[in-house]
């Protein structure tokens, strides 16, 4: 049997020259190309999908976490900067959510898929950043083993190549450092990744018979599960959006026969992952409406366009933030923001929290620079989920504050690079911190 055939060999056309080229459209994606826009960068941004919000959005996410961080007690918004801007922006849209408490603890903040890709839209546009939908990247040229020259794309106009002098890789799989050659970790010791999720949304409710599900619904399925009814994990989310009427379910775990995580850098755990993702969405809610009052009448209104992957490479940096980081409200002289998340680990058939001491802890811990500068490149950065990270430090840090917030440090550091005319990796982290902290960043410097 023919197992390889070899292709020809072709002349691939230059589709622009940028001086930053972002790969990836999630927060960190969004944020990276603002922040690089707002400082009169010529900016591309990369996405296969016709919109913005990566996850957010694709996977159905609806929900802000990692924006705030109880601090001795008080919980407050720790994620501004550009943040703060798209905030405002899905806020006139009539999108967002007033902040609401997570086990007892923190605050995250629901929001609604249209207003999000709309808001993002409108914020790159601000900044005048150009945007190729529908564009899968597939590769690079490198100019040296350090230097990355172009990024190759497929899109509906055929294949192409965008020039950059600095890439930065908000893909959430480490697809645009991989290709580049960077190292990568995936899943913990014994390359278990955090489970992924088919998120859904329903229609319909009638929030006053409803009323707190959230609080009920566990209950409701411990009772059911002694009667046989058989849920994919504990732990399921079932929240209000921003309209009473639908509400977002965060229920499904998606495993290989095995019984492991689905990996979504495979072609084919993922094409089976996404028609078990939706099979286990439509159990869990003639579940809810059999059982769960106030969901008798209610519909599905979405199951979204992917399948949600939480993690796969984490491309390995200068440093990498670990749980204990996470847990001890760790500070790093080369702070960038923070992230008072906690660790939020996907297991099998569970969701396992651990937090910082809250109150005596400020809740929150430095994100420092090194963990975006991936180790043995000039002009590579990398933001968002598969920034440098162990697998617990990452199973806090990869919710939506903190990409934003990493984001923007890319953004800005790409800028910096270029005005010094220096490798990425080499910037005074002063200069990063200062001009961070002039458009509105919170490094956290400030509580102990
Ligand atoms: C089921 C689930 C529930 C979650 N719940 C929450 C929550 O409640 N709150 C919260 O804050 N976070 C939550 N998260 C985590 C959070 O949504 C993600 O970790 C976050 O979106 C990561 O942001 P990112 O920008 O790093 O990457 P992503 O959001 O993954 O965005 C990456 C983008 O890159 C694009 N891309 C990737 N590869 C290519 C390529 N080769 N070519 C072109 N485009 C490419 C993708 O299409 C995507 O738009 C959840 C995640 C999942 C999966």
């Amino acid at each position: 049997m023919t197992t390889h055939l070899t292709e020809p060999e072709r002349k691939t056309p230059v589709g622009g020259d940028y001086d930053v080229v972002v790969l990836g459209g999630g927060p960190a994606g969004i944020a990276a190309a603002a922040a690089a826009g707002m400082h009169g960068r010529k900016v591309l941004l990369v996405e296969r999908y016709g919109f913005l919000g990566g996850m957010g959005t694709a996977a159905g996410v609806t929900n802000f976490c990692g924006l705030h961080a109880n601090v001795h007690g008080d919980i407050r918004q720790v994620v501004h900067g550009v943040t703060d801007d798209l905030l405002a922006r899905i806020d006139r849209l009539g999108g967002l959510n007033a902040p609401h408490l997570v086990l007892g603890k923190i605050h995250a903040q629901a929001y609604d898929t249209a207003a999000y890709k709309c808001a993002a839209d409108d914020l790159l546009l601000s900044h005048k950043v150009d945007v190729l939908f529908h564009s899968l990247a597939t590769g690079v040229a490198m100019e040296s083993e350090t230097r990355i020259k172009a990024l190759f794309v497929e899109t509906r106009s055929g294949r192409s190549s965008i020039l950059g002098r600095v890439f930065i890789d908000c893909s959430g799989d480490s697809d645009l450092a991989t290709f580049a050659g960077a190292k990568f970790e995936k899943g913990d010791a014994e390359g278990h990744l955090l489970y992924p999720t088919m998120m859904f949304r329903v229609n319909g409710v009638d929030a006053t018979a409803a009323g707190e599900a959230w609080r009920t619904i566990p209950a409701l399925m411990e009772d059911a599960a002694k009667r046989g009814v058989q849920f994919p994990r504990k732990g399921a989310i079932v929240r209000p959006q921003k309209h009473g009427n639908e509400w977002r379910i965060n229920v499904t775990q998606v495993k290989t026969a095995a019984g492991r995580a689905v990996d979504g850098t495979d072609a084919r755990e993922l094409s089976d992952g996404e028609r078990e993702g939706r099979r286990q969405a439509v159990s869990f809610f003639e579940f809810l409406r059999r059982e769960a009052p106030g969901f008798a009448d209610a519909y599905v209104v979405d199951i979204p366009p992917q399948l949600g992957i939480r993690e796969t490479r984490r491309v390995t940096g200068h440093y990498q933030l670990t749980a204990e980081d996470v847990i001890s409200c760790a500070s790093f002289p080369d702070t960038i923001g923070v992230n008072g998340w906690p660790i939020e680990n996907h297991v099998a058939g569970d969701v396992v929290w651990r937090w910082p001491d809250i109150p005596a802890s400020r809740g929150f811990n430095h994100l420092p620079y090194r963990m975006l500068v991936p180790a043995g490149f000039d002009n590579l950065l990398v933001a968002g989920r598969c920034a440098s990270m162990t697998h617990e430090g990452q199973s806090a840090a990869r919710v939506s504050g903190a990409c934003f917030v990493m984001g923007q440090a890319a953004g800005t550091a790409a800028h910096l690079s270029l005005a010094r005319n220096d490798g990425s990796a080499d910037i005074p982290v002063d200069d990063l911190q200062k001009t961070l902290q002039n458009d509105g960043a919170y490094l956290g410097r400030d509580i102990v």
